[in-house]
């Protein structure tokens, strides 16, 4: 049997897999004992990562909408149609009216490829990916606190940390080897502080455990600041030498006594005293978040309140500290880094700077847009409005994971023209006019990079099914018919076109990567890649606060209940590869809204019975789950199942900065199904 190794295709963890194949089918997978984070482990999900792949369900050759029906046919036929039919409606309508969306899940290659084919072929800065919808605020945020929106130190120097405070992220269900890393580094006697309003495992796991209610993050950890900086832990010398901006960030966090705290967020005093006591006096502090902190219409403000909180305490440029958003997808921080993005080429190198657009234009041999793109919610509106008219998307299933699901189909059906690549026919290949069928992880070469900036080789193991191809070849092919040179002989001459165009990949190459990759920046040939960042500077010189404030949370009488929505550990994302692993989709085959038992009695509700939730943009019917993990007053609904979308609840609220919507806090109402 030959073991192939490569990257898993779930979360952002990054683990190190091997795929066993026999008879040129992947029949199982186990961990790789030498790579840095699975060390001989996965979880659930990498142990049957292989399992989806040959299921019969795989989309096998192209497919061409005529008369309202989908037929077969080449891919000549399907490319020309797709190049041809994006390339007229620019020309009728203008660059502003096309667009691609990207996928956190395919390569950096892949990535890199479909944003060039949006600004060189297509003339437009129309690109986004999923990264609009779990970690923009941390790019927006961080970007603008520390000059990178990246996680700053490695996961296994969580080790190191003498106290680790995780917020918004249900860790071992999401990254369960980070949370394997966070346990370990407990039992050697870090201090765990969790912060999550649901009981969580690993909030049931903690030292120190806050119960904020949901959407009041900035008033507590402003609280936590200000207990911190009345105890005198502040790190002086790193504010005095590395910051700017403290004395007004002082003043401002100094309005959130705990009294206030508690007003705002129902945190005990005590609890937020014992917690400040546990982060502040700890020589080694790290802060680990993940979706629960972004996915807010503040979104970025929490994140500005992190990065406020590290930088007073000095916790940067160390070991065993820092702060580590967790990527939800594995090559999320791929696919920014790529430049997957509305305003930024691979790097993060600006398009309205001239001397990076003018690198980029030297390097495509092109002229390129100036002026930053639409986001990815913002194309929906767009498309809805009339304004965007065509669109590609590679591997992403909007219909599934954008807010206002209502909003989003009346989007995608008001398109001119709309192709999709896929591996699995989904709520979004089914309103497309054309369907290109595309390689999974385990037929297709290439790098992700994982949630520590880690690049990390992808391997074929099997060919794809049918007529499938990598969608590396599916970008080129497009880019040629759009008149751009696109000859690639394989992914690794992308990644060399990528490491010639993008300083922090600069001597990324595929002889160098290993097993154990290497982590950006990565300037030149012999560079050994940077695990911890800001050891010594900033890329912006001094780092700087920003001061945030929440002094009331809002509630809506005629929707009392707040409905958060999450993933379970047996599924991922919209469920496309895990509900089609049988023994994964086993352990949870259907939907349940989870309600605390308070709020089930008072409204006459018996777990497994049926319930209407509604919210103002929508309304579903499912089952209920009583459980005291949620408090009362709060509800949780996963959102991988589409029978049950959790997107007919939320609705497109942006956070102004980031233009994340608002995914972990909408108000609903919930009654009793009769019947
Ligand atoms: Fe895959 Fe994440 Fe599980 Fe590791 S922790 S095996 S990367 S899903």
């Amino acid at each position: 049997m030959e073991m192939i190794a490569t990257t898993c295709v779930y979360c952002g963890c990054g683990c190190g897999l091997f795929i066993h194949v026999e008879d040129g089918r992947a029949v199982g997978v186990s961990p790789n004992p030498a790579h840095p984070i699975s060390r001989g482990r996965l979880c659930v999900k990498g142990w049957l990562a292989a399992d989806f792949v040959h299921h019969p369900d795989r989309l096998r050759a192209p497919l061409i909408r005529r008369g309202g029906r989908m037929v077969r046919s080449s891919w000549e036929e399907a490319l020309t149609a797709t190049a041809e039919r994006l390339k007229e409606i620019r020309e009728e309508a203008g660059p502003g009216a096309v667009g691609v969306l990207t996928s956190a899940k395919g390569t950096n290659e892949e990535n890199y490829l479909f944003a060039k084919l949006a600004r060189a072929g297509l003339r437009t800065n129309n690109v986004d990916h999923v990264a609009r919808l779990c970690h923009a605020p941390s790019v927006a945020g961080l970007g603008a606190a520390l000059g990178s929106g990246a996680m700053t130190n490695p996961i296994r120097g969580l080790l190191s940390s003498d106290a680790i405070l995780v917020t918004g992220s249900n860790t071992t269900e999401q990254h369960p080897l980070v949370a394997a890393t966070i346990l370990e580094a407990q039992s050697r006697g870090a201090a765990l502080i969790v912060a999550d309003p649901r009981r969580t495992q690993i909030a049931s796991l903690a030292d120190h455990r806050l119960a904020p209610r949901l959407g009041t993050d900035v008033a507590w950890i402003n609280g936590l600041l200000n207990l911190i900086l009345e105890g005198g832990l502040a790190d002086e010398e790193f504010i005095r030498e590395r910051t700017a901006g403290f004395d007004a960030l002082k003043d401002s966090v100094s309005k959130y006594t705990p009294e206030v705290v508690e007003k705002i967020s129902g945190i005990p005093p005590r609890d937020l005293e014992a917690a400040a006591a546990a982060f502040g006096e700890a020589p080694r502090a790290a802060v680990v978040y993940a979706m629960g902190t972004t996915q807010h219409s503040n979104g970025t403000e929490n994140v500005l309140a992190l990065a406020n909180l590290v930088l007073a305490t000095g916790n940067l440029g160390r070991e065993g500290t820092g702060i580590c958003p967790l990527r939800g997808h594995q090559n999320v921080q791929g696919a920014c880094d790529m430049g997957a993005l509305p305003n930024v080429y691979s790097g993060y190198q600006k398009v309205e700077d001239p001397a990076a657009r003018g690198r980029m234009e030297a390097a495509w041999g092109t002229d390129l847009p100036p002026a930053p793109g639409l986001t990815a919610v913002e194309m929906m509106e767009a498309a809805k409005e009339g304004r965007l008219k065509g669109l590609f998307i590679s591997g992403e299933n909007p219909m599934m994971s954008y807010p206002d699901r209502g909003l989003v189909g009346r989007a995608l059906e008001s398109l001119e023209f709309l192709a999709v690549a896929e591996i699995f026919p989904t709520e979004t290949t089914a309103l497309a006019d054309v369907v290109l069928p595309a390689a999974s992880f385990a037929e297709k070469d290439g790098t992700f990079t994982s949630t520590e900036r880690r690049v990390q080789r992808v391997r074929r193991a099997v060919p794809p099914p049918g007529e499938a191809r990598p969608e590396v070849e599916v970008a080129a092919a497009l880019l040629r018919r759009l008149g751009v040179p696109a000859e690639y002989a394989s992914p690794e001459e992308v990644m060399a076109e990528i490491a010639s165009v993008t300083p922090s990949y600069g001597g990324i190459s595929y002889p160098r990567l290993g097993t154990a990759g290497l982590s950006w920046p990565c300037p030149d040939p012999d560079h050994p890649g940077t695990e911890i960042l800001h050891k010594e500077s900033f890329p912006i010189g001094r780092a700087r606060f920003f001061p945030v404030d929440l002094l009331a949370a809002g509630s809506d009488p005629e929707y009392p209940l707040l409905l958060t929505t999450g993933r379970s550990l047996f599924h991922f994302h919209t469920g496309s590869m895990t509900r089609r692993t049988p023994l994964l989709d086993r352990e949870l085959p259907k939907p349940a809204v989870e309600m605390n038992p308070e709020d089930a009695a008072a409204l006459g509700v018996r777990s497994g019975g049926g319930v209407v939730v509604e919210s103002a943009s929508g309304s579903l019917e499912v089952e209920a789950r009583t459980t005291d993990s949620v408090p009362p007053g709060t509800v949780f609904f996963p959102f991988h199942f589409a029978e049950a979308p959790a997107n007919l609840l939320t609705a497109a609220d942006l956070d102004p900065r980031s233009k994340i919507p608002e995914f972990k806090r909408t108000p609903v109402r919930i009654r009793r199904l009769e019947g």
